[in-house]
């Protein structure tokens, strides 16, 4: 049976235009855009045009885009680099308890060198207060960094509001859009961010490349240092072939969100709709909140989340328990732990992902599996 991959939060397969963009640049097109002759330029004129291409989509200039080696580094240059570079200024930033680990391990990395950091806390849907956000910025504060659409729940925040206050107190912005790209619109001056991350695996380009927004006249201090590539604030020869299916597929993305978004969006309800309908004791995280259309993420009472993925996985449906980059360790995610809920419910959740292939049939075929799958979990459980 054709196996069903609900886990496209955690990466999503290469498209083949953005492998098409990518090929003649892996192959005889393959040189180093630094170099002057007739092959470096050919490269360099690769590079610019993709460059011109992702700005296009994101509202922003050119000279504003940094190509990075994936969402993590882009992260880790916003947050430790525009930190860094305004430290004559002030050495405290402001977070939130359910960012991804590449922000809140950065955060840490500033700590361990001095700086002081306010994690603030979410509501029961996941969702940072304003109030309490505008409350947490000092005069001390340079940097305040809350994520667009959470990964491990969808929720999405009021990014342009947080962006509002936090440049009315004087502090830069950054937001990890990572999870966007494939279902929100990413107009940076819409958004009113000084700084945002993407990664190109997580709509169909290719991993391990990423682009780090910078609005123009932003201090960031350069986390990889050598040679200046990328205006200096990356160094290392780019990833021409990566970067040019990066931008191919980011595209494709955006120009097909609004159908791609009803679309999941109703596979989505169908899934939780059918899950509550028939699972007893199973309640869907954040189901109040603004949501990004392709994640459910489900908590079965008295569940273990690790064996009720075995069991999905021995019937051919891929699935995550909390956030791909958690997986292996089957700790409480942060991110479930920060929502409060009952502790009967909190080892049981699991994290359905939609996706362009994602169809009604796969739905429906989860929904005819679950409710006995769940039973036979807690059966298993009630007997251990
Ligand atoms: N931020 C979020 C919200 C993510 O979901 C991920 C990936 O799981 C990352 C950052 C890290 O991106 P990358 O895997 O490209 O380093």
């Amino acid at each position: 049976m054709k196996r069903i991959y609900l886990d496209h939060a955690a990466t999503t397969p290469a498209r083949p235009e953005a492998i098409a963009a990518m090929l003649p640049l892996l192959a005889d097109g393959g040189y180093n855009p630094s170099s002057i002759h007739a092959e470096g330029r050919a490269a360099r004129a690769a590079l610019d045009t993709a460059r011109v291409r992702v700005a296009g989509v994101l509202g922003a200039k050119p000279r504003e885009i940094v190509f990075t080696g994936g969402g993590s580094e882009s992260i880790g240059l916003a947050v430790i680099g525009a930190a860094r570079a305004a430290a004559a200024r002030g050495r405290h930033v402001v977070t939130s308890v359910v960012e991804h680990h590449a922000v809140l391990h950065a955060v840490d990395v500033l700590e361990r060198d001095g700086w002081t950091a306010t994690r603030l806390p979410v509501d029961a849907r996941g969702l940072v207060d304003p109030a309490a956000f505008a409350s947490a910025l000092r005069p001390d504060t340079t940097l305040a960094t809350l994520m667009l659409a959470n990964n491990e729940i969808g929720t999405l925040a009021p990014v342009a509001e947080f962006a509002a206050i936090a440049h009315r107190a004087g502090v830069l912005f950054h937001t990890d859009a990572v999870q966007a790209p494939a279902l929100l619109a990413l107009d940076v001056a819409a958004l009113g961010v000084d700084l945002l991350s993407l990664s190109g695996h997580k709509f169909y380009g290719p991993k391990g490349v990423g682009v780090l927004y910078v609005r123009s006249g932003t201090p960031v201090a350069a986390q990889i240092v050598g040679g200046g590539q990328e205006y200096g604030l990356r160094a290392g020869t780019e990833n021409v072939a990566g970067i040019a299916g990066f931008a191919a597929a980011l595209e494709l993305a955006q120009s097909e969100r609004g159908v791609n978004t009803a679309r999941i969006a109703a596979l989505r309800d169908r899934l939780e709709a059918g899950v509550i309908a028939t699972v007893p004791a199973a309640l869907v995280n954040a189901a109040c909140a603004p949501r990004l259309a392709g994640i459910s993420s489900i908590a079965f009472a008295d569940t273990s989340a690790a064996t009720l993925l075995i069991r999905l996985d021995l019937e051919g449906i891929a699935a995550a328990a909390g956030s791909a980059c958690a997986a292996g360790s089957l700790e409480l995610s942060h991110v479930i732990a920060a929502l409060g809920l009952p502790a009967e419910y909190a080892s049981g959740v699991i994290r359905f992902s939609l996706g362009q292939m994602s169809t009604a049939g796969e739905i429906d075929r989860v929904l005819t599996v679950l409710p006995q799958l769940v039973a036979q979990v807690r059966g298993i459980e009630a007997v251990v």
